[in-house]
């Protein structure tokens, strides 16, 4: 029985004036969205509020999916738009909407009347009073509760009248675009896919490399990844994936640095290079996976040691998350089950028995001296062969 959404939306609605950039953007991420399923429809901005019409046949569920993956919207609200034919047609539509949408009538009920426009005959207390009766009168076991009503049923009057009473949670956050764009250093593990959708949660619009170890690591496992993308992408936008062959960097740094510092220092040199691409693509930032005291490459001493790298700011939304909190929200964004897939990553061949857990940098950066013949051939080599994958949201 729905045709239109109308979008609610929480935090962009603070931003002064700035607030139409906002907007804007959100209608513009929504038709990206939506552009993507069967179905045609009309998404437009009107005295401050955002709808979608839809103006061909489409599928309900999967339009709601949709938008609860888009970021910016706080409230999915199905809307029942009628003309104004007089209050008498009015009350007539209101209860078949209850009787479409409430087939069980065992529920309490308080109906809350705006009028947008104030030409409208009746006041918005008037209409509730009205509105109230016919319902109680029509429907005998419905009860009137006004403070923690079952149904708030909404009746806004403006050009159209809007009846509506259902509010699908959206995801929050703010549209992806409105505050730059960051690199994520995406691996194939449970962490970096969900930092990645936290920090574009917040309007960041979010690129990726990730470091592979070809024929270490599988053709298999860099697929992962590309999946993972796309997962992430779904809520995000398309991302544009870099896909970096670190391969030869990794067998260097074993063969020249003592095996306990090898992967803080690996770690250093996938800052290094994930920097050099921010930079390329005007990001404002890093965002990676890590969290404190995770593993050894994650405690406070080592994620100063790989800090020391970078020159732009380092997001990690999951520092202080535990591994549970960040699995449950891996579930929820669907990104967990392509996590958990087996493939190897090149940070666990390399990997030492005995990590150093508390690197002194000093040494790090003296044991790093060690590299100086090769390395920056082998970084420069290694930028200027990275694959460039577009990601489309999957
Ligand atoms: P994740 O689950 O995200 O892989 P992790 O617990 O395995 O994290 P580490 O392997 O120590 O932790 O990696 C820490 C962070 O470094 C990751 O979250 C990710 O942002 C980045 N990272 C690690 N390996 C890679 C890689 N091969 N390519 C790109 N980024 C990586
Ligand atoms: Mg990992």
């Amino acid at each position: 029985m729905f045709k239109s959404f109308l979008i609610k939306y929480a935090e962009i609605g603070i931003k002064g004036r700035n607030r139409y950039l906002f907007e804007d953007a959100l209608v513009g991420n929504i038709r990206l969205m939506l552009d993507a399923l069967e179905g045609k429809f009309r998404v437009y901005k009107t005295s401050g509020r955002i709808y979608v019409d839809v103006e061909s046949d489409f599928d309900y569920e999967e339009t709601v999916a949709c938008l609860k993956r888009v970021f910016g919207i706080a409230g999915i609200c199905p809307v029942l738009q009628v003309e104004d034919n007089g209050f008498e047609e009015l009350t007539r539509e209101v209860l078949e909407y209850l009787d479409k949408v409430y087939p069980d009538k065992n529920k309490t009920f308080k109906v809350q009347a705006r009028r947008a426009r104030k030409n409208y005959p009746i006041d918005s207390m008037e209409i509730n009073r009205k509105l109230g009766g016919a319902i109680l009168e029509a429907f005998p076991e419905i009860k009137v509760d006004v403070h923690a009503p079952d149904i708030l049923l909404n009746v806004e009057i403006r050009e159209m009248i809007n009846i509506y009473s259902i509010i699908i949670p959206g995801p929050g956050g703010m549209p992806v675009g409105t505050a730059g764009s960051a690199m994520l250093l995406l691996s194939g593990g449970i962490d970096s896919p969900v930092a990645g959708y936290m920090i574009s949660k917040r309007g960041v619009r979010i690129d990726a490399v990730y470091f592979h170890a070809p024929p270490y690591t599988s053709e298999r496992a860099k697929q992962k990844v590309v999946d993972l993308a796309a997962k992430v992408a779904a809520y995000t936008g398309p991302i544009n994936l870099k896909v970096v062959n670190f391969t030869d960097i990794q067998l260097y740094i074993y063969e020249k640095c003592p095996h306990d510092e090898l992967t803080i220092i690996m770690r250093r040199y996938m800052m290094r290079i994930a920097e050099h691409f921010a930079k390329e693509q005007g990001c404002l930032g890093l965002i990676t996976g890590e969290s404190i005291g995770q593993v050894a490459s994650q405690t406070m001493k080592s994620l100063a040691a790989t800090n020391e790298v970078c020159t732009m700011p380092v997001y990690r939304p999951l520092i202080a998350f535990d591994k549970q909190d960040i699995v449950d929200i891996a579930l929820r964004i669907d990104t967990y089950e392509t996590s958990i897939l087996p493939y190897e990553d090149c940070c666990t061949i390399f990997v030492a028995k005995h990590p150093v857990t508390k690197p002194n940098l000093n040494i790090i950066k003296k044991s790093e001296t060690r590299l100086e013949e090769k390395i920056t051939g082998l970084v420069d080599e290694a930028i200027r062969t990275a694959e460039n994958i577009e990601i489309i949201p999957g």
